[in-house]
C-alpha cells in the first residue's frame, strides 16, 4: 500500500494496559501509535487495587511513585461475615522480606493511564491518537493494514505489529475470530461510590473488605476520593430502578443501620464474566488485558493481570522484532493463558463462591480452610504471595 502511513506497533486501546504497553515500548526506542475510540482516557472508577507485583513492574517505568503519591496504602484486608461481624485479615506486611511494596495501593485506574498518556504524548517514539474507533484490519505475512473511524472519515495505517489492548468487547479479537469461552454471572453488580465516611459507622473497618452473605453480599473499597460500595443485583429488576434513590437509600441503611440520607457521586451497573480467549494473537495480532481475559472483580485481578500481560508481552515483542522469529511470541500466549486459567479465573470463581455465604455446609467448610491458613505461618505467607500476585508470575516463568 504506497501513500499509507506506517509505524512499527499500532496498539488499539488507551486503558491501563494500552498505555503501559506503549510506555515500554517508546522507552526501549520502538516507534508506537495508541489509538483510542474515547476523546480521552476513560475516567470511569473501574479497578482501585494495585498489587505489590504489579507496583514494582510499574516501577521500571517511573509511574509507581506517582501511584504512592496519589493513592492510599492498604497492607491490610478484610474477609468479614456480614452476619456474624467475624473478620479474617490478611496483612501484606508479612512479606515485606520479598517485596518494597508490601501493600495494595487504593488509587482510581484512570489516574495510570492519564498519567501514561501525558507522558506518551511527550514521547518521541510515541503518538496517542483519541477519536480513532478501530473498524478492521487485515494481516499479511509481512504487516497489518488497519482502518479507524474519525469524525469526519476513515484514516489508514500499516504496521508490523498490531495489539488489540480494546477491552472486554474487543474488535481485534472479533476479527481474529478467537472464542471468549466461560460464562456471565446472571447478576450484574451494582458500584456506588459515596464521601460518607463508612468508616464512622462500620468500626475497624479496612481500605479493603470483602463481606460475605447469602442476599447481599458487599464489597467496600476506599479510593482517595471515596467509598466504593459493591452490590449484586437481582436479575429481574429493571436498570431505573437499580439507580434509584430507594436502591440506594435501601443499600446505606442495611449496611450503616440508619436511615440517613446518602449522597453519591456514581451509579454503575457492570455485567460480569468470566472469560479467556482460546489463543492470546494469531501471526503479527495480539491480544492483552480484558481483551483477552475478564473475571469478576473480587481480588482486584483484572486490571493486575492485564499489566501482567503487557510486561511479559513487551519482552517477546522485543525479541521477536529483533531477530524475526515468532516463537516467543506463542510463548506470550502459552504462559500467560495458562495463569489466566490457574489462578486468576480460579482465585476469582473461589472467591465469589467463598463471598456468596450462605449456611451451608460448604461455606463453612471454605470458612474452615482460610481460618486454618490464617492460622497457620507458612500457608499464610504462600496465600499472600499468592494474593499479590508473585505465585502466578513465578509459574508463568516456569513455561516454556
Ligand atoms: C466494578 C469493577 C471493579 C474493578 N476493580 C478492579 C480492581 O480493583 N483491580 C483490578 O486489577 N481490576 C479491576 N477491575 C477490572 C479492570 O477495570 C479491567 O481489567 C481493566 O480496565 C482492563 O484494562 P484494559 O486496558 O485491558 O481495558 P479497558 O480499560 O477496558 O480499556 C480499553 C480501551 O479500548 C478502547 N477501545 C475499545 N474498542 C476500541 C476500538 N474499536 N477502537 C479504539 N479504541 C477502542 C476503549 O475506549 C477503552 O479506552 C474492575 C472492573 C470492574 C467492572
Amino acid at each position: 500500500m504506497t501513500g499509507v502511513e506506517r509505524c512499527q506497533i499500532a496498539i488499539v486501546g488507551a486503558g491501563p494496559v494500552g498505555t503501559v504497553l506503549a510506555t515500554l515500548l517508546a522507552q526501549a526506542g520502538q516507534d508506537v501509535i495508541i489509538f483510542e475510540a474515547g476523546g480521552d482516557c476513560a475516567q470511569d472508577l473501574r479497578a482501585s487495587t494495585f498489587h505489590p507485583s504489579t507496583l514494582e513492574m510499574l516501577d521500571t517505568i517511573g509511574i509507581t511513585p506517582m501511584l504512592l503519591d496519589r493513592g492510599l496504602k492498604a497492607p491490610v484486608y478484610h474477609w468479614r461475615d456480614r452476619r456474624s461481624g467475624e473478620v479474617i485479615d490478611f496483612d501484606l506486611s508479612e512479606i515485606a522480606d520479598v517485596t518494597r511494596y508490601p501493600f495494595r495501593i487504593q488509587c482510581e485506574q484512570y489516574h495510570l493511564s492519564r498519567a501514561l498518556a501525558d507522558g506518551l504524548e511527550k514521547h518521541g517514539n510515541a503518538q496517542m491518537r483519541f477519536g480513532r474507533r478501530l473498524l478492521t484490519f487485515e494481516q499479511d505475512d509481512a504487516g497489518v493494514d488497519l482502518a479507524f473511524e474519525t469524525m469526519t472519515g476513515i484514516e489508514k495505517l500499516r504496521c508490523d505489529y498490531l495489539i488489540g489492548a480494546d477491552g472486554a468487547n474487543s474488535i481485534v479479537r472479533k476479527w481474529l475470530g478467537i472464542d471468549f469461552d466461560g460464562f456471565t454471572y446472571q447478576e450484574r453488580f451494582l458500584t456506588l461510590s459515596t464521601q460518607i465516611e463508612l468508616a464512622d459507622y462500620l468500626p475497624n473497618l479496612a481500605y479493603v473488605n470483602y463481606v460475605s452473605d447469602p442476599d447481599e453480599w458487599l464489597v467496600l473499597l476506599r479510593v482517595p476520593s471515596v467509598w466504593r460500595v459493591l452490590v449484586p443485583t437481582d436479575a429481574a429488576m429493571g436498570d431505573d430502578y437499580l439507580r434509584s434513590d430507594a436502591m440506594k437509600s435501601g443499600i446505606f441503611k442495611r449496611l450503616l443501620g440508619e436511615d440517613l440520607d446518602v449522597s453519591t457521586q456514581h451509579r454503575t451497573l457492570y455485567r460480569v464474566h468470566q472469560r479467556v480467549a482460546k489463543s492470546f494473537g494469531r501471526g503479527r495480532v495480539l491480544l492483552a488485558g480484558d481483551a483477552a481475559h475478564l473475571n469478576n472483580p473480587l481480588g482486584g485481578f483484572g486490571m493486575n493481570s492485564g499489566v501482567h500481560d503487557a510486561f511479559n508481552l513487551f519482552d517477546k515483542l522485543q525479541t521477536t522484532i529483533a531477530t524475526g522469529d515468532r516463537a516467543p511470541l506463542e510463548l506470550y500466549d502459552r504462559q500467560r493463558r495458562t495463569v489466566t486459567h490457574s489462578f486468576t479465573q480460579t482465585q476469582t470463581i473461589d472467591n465469589m463462591a467463598f463471598i456468596k455465604g450462605g449456611a451451608g455446609e460448604g461455606h463453612e467448610r471454605r470458612r474452615q480452610a482460610m481460618l486454618a491458613l490464617k492460622a497457620d505461618d507458612d500457608k499464610r505467607r504462600a496465600y499472600l504471595l499468592r494474593q499479590a500476585m508473585f505465585e502466578s508470575l513465578a509459574q508463568a516463568r516456569e513455561i516454556a
